[in-house]
């Protein structure tokens, strides 16, 4: 007999959109058009299934308009998440019996659905984070990608699983799910990291708050209302937006969450392991914290590099999506045989970003996610300003939206601020390295350990860097920015995080426990 995964195409990744067919082009204009008509919609809380509207709410606003509110999406209050917790506990009791077929099939219907509305999704995360059209593809594809895997991924494990025999005893081992869990995942991949960490905790048989940013509640709330459309039962997800330092510590503390799975910054990640790791009254377990944070990703360029090839890598992985992803290059450690020319080219490059409404498929840079984001990375500039030499951007453009110029500061130490904080803006610092070991010594030196890039065109530079390079996701001679599902599983070392790998075979294990049974023959 064959078994479901064999019976189901192997996993493929979406093809992201280049919109170079004028039918996808007609489709994106029209999708912005209708997510604009539905401006100002109101989205409840879900808890147990009830759409609860609170009178408190997060206003999701457009970057690059901020008077356009996208959406209101209602605000839990700490009773309301005390409440999604009691939903999420009993439902789990019959979540956790249905069969990982089952569980997949949820997950199968979803990816399915959002393939189907896929342009309206894109178009939501243009007007909610400012993500130009390929950009909010790329996130939406993702978003599918870890549907479509997870699922598969799910069913692998409901197999059989291997342990050695023994004679006089029939031994299995299977895996079985954890409990509730606190899904807090951030803004920048705000379909496919939600969707992504949300899917994966519940294939495996959790149940689930899923706390939003607040900078895009609107998409996680359109998705829980996808998982509810497939007929995912109540309870299972419970949609809880609110604010952190409000619901969110209540949640992580509260003695019946058995896990937390985070995707942000670095402060929050800690806060949060830190709360999880006390044992509050009443609690059976340790928690389980999956913590996935920050970065500040380096590109080396060799002296043997190919240097155009690299100024473009360096400029797309820098600048796409304004620099606010977590795998972002935002410091380029340069070969001094060949940096005057790099930052010379690098500098034409730049100039050519065009920067402006994300909406207008002409625009390759929208603005940053919020107004706190333009302050704290225009304060960087300043600092920048000081500690190199700037050489493209520095500023602001507009008053209207969150813009910023795409900014290059050369010169930059390698012990300096922009050279060792993560910035999460269209900020890079160029450092120039004397040689190779120097520069790998710099690539090094900061306490993240996200991804790398490396140009070069020596064998033994590359076997060298597969040693020495300490990155989740090392990259040679392309982009750091773009990991694919499966292709390239996801996550760093050090406070980049703890060591997960998502889009990848381990990481359903994160939200399951291996139970093994001996039995006499
Ligand atoms: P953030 O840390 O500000 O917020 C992340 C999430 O935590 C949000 O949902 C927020 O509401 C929630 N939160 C804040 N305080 C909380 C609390 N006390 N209790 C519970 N939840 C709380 O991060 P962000 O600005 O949303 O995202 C950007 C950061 O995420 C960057 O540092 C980036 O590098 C990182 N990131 C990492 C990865 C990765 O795979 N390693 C991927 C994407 C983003």
């Amino acid at each position: 007999m064959t078994s479901t995964l064999e019976r189901i195409a192997p996993f493929q990744n979406e093809v992201i959109k280049n919109f170079q067919d004028p039918a996808d082009v007609a489709a994106m204009e029209a999708a912005l058009a209708s997510v604009k008509s539905r401006f100002g919609a109101h989205y409840p809380l879900v808890i147990d299934g009830q759409k609860i509207e609170t009178e408190k709410k997060i206003r999701s606003l457009n970057p690059a308009d901020p008077s356009q509110v996208v959406g209101l999406t209602s605000s839990a209050s700490k009773e309301q998440a005390l409440s999604a917790i009691d939903a999420a506990v009993r439902a789990f009791e019959t979540w956790k019996k249905t069969s990982a077929q089952e569980r997949a099939a949820y997950l199968f219907k979803a990816a399915a659905l959002m393939r189907e509305r896929r342009f309206e999704y894109d178009a939501l995360l243009t007007y909610e984070v400012g993500k130009s059209w390929g950009e909010a593809d790329g996130d939406i594809a993702e978003a599918i990608d870890f549907l479509e895997f997870y699922a598969r991924e799910a069913l692998r494990y409901a197999q059989p699983q291997p342990v050695v025999p023994i004679a006089g005893e029939q031994n299995e081992l299977v895996y079985i799910p954890l409990g509730v869990g606190a899904i807090i995942p951030p803004w920048n991949f705000a379909g496919a990291i939600m969707a992504g960490m949300t899917a994966a905790a519940i294939v495996s048989g959790n149940t689930v708050l899923l706390k939003p940013s607040s900078d895009s509640a609107v998409i996680a709330a359109w998705f829980v209302d996808l998982l509810a459309e497939v007929g995912v039962p109540n309870g299972v997800v419970n949609f809880v937006p609110g604010s952190g330092s409000v619901i969110g510590d209540l949640i992580v503390a509260h003695p019946q969450i058995r896990f937390i799975s985070f995707t942000g910054s670095k402060e929050v990640g800690l806060h949060i392991n830190e709360l999880a790791a006390k044992t509050a009254p009443g609690q059976k377990w340790i928690k389980r914290v999956v913590a996935e944070m920050g970065g500040k990703d380096s590109i080396v360029v060799a002296g043997d590099a190919d240097v155009d090839a690299a100024v473009e890598g360096v400029a797309i992985s820098a600048f796409g999506f304004q620099g606010q992803k977590c795998s972002a290059c935002s410091r380029a450690i340069v070969d001094a045989s060949i940096y005057d020319e790099f930052v010379e080219k690098l500098k034409g490059r730049v100039a050519k970003i065009t920067v402006g409404d994300p909406a207008d498929r002409a625009n390759y840079m929208g603005p940053v996610v919020n107004e706190s984001a333009l302050k704290s990375i225009s304060e960087y500039i300043e600092i920048g300003k000081k500690e190199g030499r700037l050489i493209h951007g520095g500023g602001r453009i507009g008053e209207t939206g969150y813009f910023l110029e795409p900014t290059v500061i050369a010169d930059v130490d390698p012990m300096a601020r922009i050279s060792q904080e993560e910035i999460f803006g269209p900020v890079l610092a160029i450092i120039k390295a004397d040689d190779f070991d120097h520069a790998m010594e710099i690539a090094n030196n900061t306490e993240f350990g996200l991804t790398g890039s490396l140009y070069t065109s020596d064998e033994s530079k590359i076997a060298r860097a597969k040693e020495e390079f300490f990155v989740g996701n090392l990259y040679f001679n392309r982009k750091s920015t773009g990991a694919f599902v499966g292709v390239h599983p996801f996550g760093g070392f050090n406070m980049s995080g703890t060591d997960s790998k998502a889009g990848g075979r381990d990481y359903l294990l994160l939200f399951m426990q291996a139970k093994t049974m001996s039995r006499k023959a």
